[in-house]
């Protein structure tokens, strides 16, 4: 199936149109004409090569919203027409005992991302959702449930299941003392679905210059790390800290607001953290650790827990041939919003 898109054509050019073809339909394959794709951070860290060299042309994009417009005939869970997405992953061994677990995304054989690494049957570069079109096995589609925005739920699919499985892990509920560390696309949804999980929930940031949009989606308020006395009057009064931040920083602030065996979890920064100091872990049986995403079975309960609370991810959409501009934006700081491409606006014959 011929499919356009958005590439990276190198580390260091602009996104451009790029043409390809998507797989013919594999048995159990469902093929889905993308409406509405999300632009994460780590899109970005990728096609710069931060992660290491990439295969180019490369489309990224792992936040897929779209409609089902064929299936093989070994599918059993989706039709024509369905409102489905697609996340992070697009295969995994299905053997081991992770993915038994439903936590493909530690598969001992590795999971297979949505773009830039080898598909599991053919070698082929799996591409992303900056595309019209994508083909995934059944099992990695996601079904977009009645009650969610197509056009704003795309981001769910990453920045929703990354900050959701960690709440889950670590049984938050009613009456937990939550603190999230950055406000970009993965803070903010960290603070709609623990409050929405009856948290209470604190933003930590530099300055409290994000006060009002932390209390606007239900945070008590912002907490400035850089405020001495109001940092050490909130010593030990968390239960889980999310740290969103995406590059290199000092987690050593933040531990000791950590009540005892409270934990810290990393979802943001891939790759060296400053050092940090162990007295507040040994004082108080504290934890720094790290997450990523979550499983199929947990990212369709993040779909189905974000329809029945009426969660929507702070979004704007942008056309396609507005991603140039996104990636200035967001590599320029951090923005409380999601860019969402609504990929019904880029020509077949870009
Ligand atoms: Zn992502
Ligand atoms: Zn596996």
């Amino acid at each position: 199936m011929k499919t356009v898109g958005y590439a990276a054509y190198s580390s260091d050019a602009h996104m451009k149109p790029f043409h390809f073809e998507r797989r013919a339909l594999r048995a159990n394959d469902v093929a889905i004409e993308i409406l509405y794709s999300g632009v994460c951070h780590s899109d970005l860290h990728t096609v710069n090569g931060d992660w290491g060299p990439q295969p180019y042309p490369l489309v990224p994009g792992h936040e897929i919203v779209g409609r089902v417009t064929d299936v093989g005939p070994e599918v059993t869970h989706y039709q024509v027409g369905d409102k489905v997405g697609v996340g992070c992953m697009v295969d995994s061994c299905q053997e081991c005992d992770q993915c038994h677990d439903h936590e493909e995304q530690y598969c001992r054989h590795g999971m297979t991302p949505t773009y830039g690494a080898p598909d599991r049957i053919d070698g082929e570069i799996t591409q992303g959702g900056y595309s019209k079109h994508i083909v995934v096995r059944e099992e990695f589609v996601l079904r977009i449930p009645e009650g969610l925005d197509m056009s704003r739920a795309a981001p769910i699919l990453c920045a929703g299941i990354t900050t959701f499985s960690p709440l889950r892990t670590w049984d938050i509920g009613k009456g937990s003392r939550v603190g999230v560390i950055g406000l970009g696309g993965l803070g903010h949804m960290a603070v709609k679905l623990a409050v929405a999980m009856g948290a209470e929930v604190t933003v930590l940031s530099r300055s409290k210059k994000k006060e009002e949009e932390a209390r606007s989606i239900g945070a008590t308020g912002v907490l400035a790390s850089t405020d001495e006395e109001a940092m050490t009057n909130a010593a030990s009064s968390m239960d889980l800290i999310i740290d969103t931040v995406p590059v290199e920083h000092d987690v050593t602030p933040y531990t000791s607001l950590l009540d005892i065996n409270g934990t810290l979890v990393i979802v943001g920064q891939v790759g060296p953290m400053k050092e940090f100091m162990t007295v507040p872990m040994i004082m108080g049986r504290r934890r720094i650790a790290g997450s990523l995403i979550g499983g199929i079975k947990q990212t369709q309960e993040v779909l189905d827990f974000c329809a029945e609370h009426d969660i929507h991810p702070i979004c704007e959409i942008i056309r396609p041939d507005e991603i140039n501009s996104a990636y200035d934006v967001m590599s320029k700081g951090d923005i409380a919003h999601r860019y969402v491409m609504d990929m019904t606006q880029m020509s077949d014959d870009a």
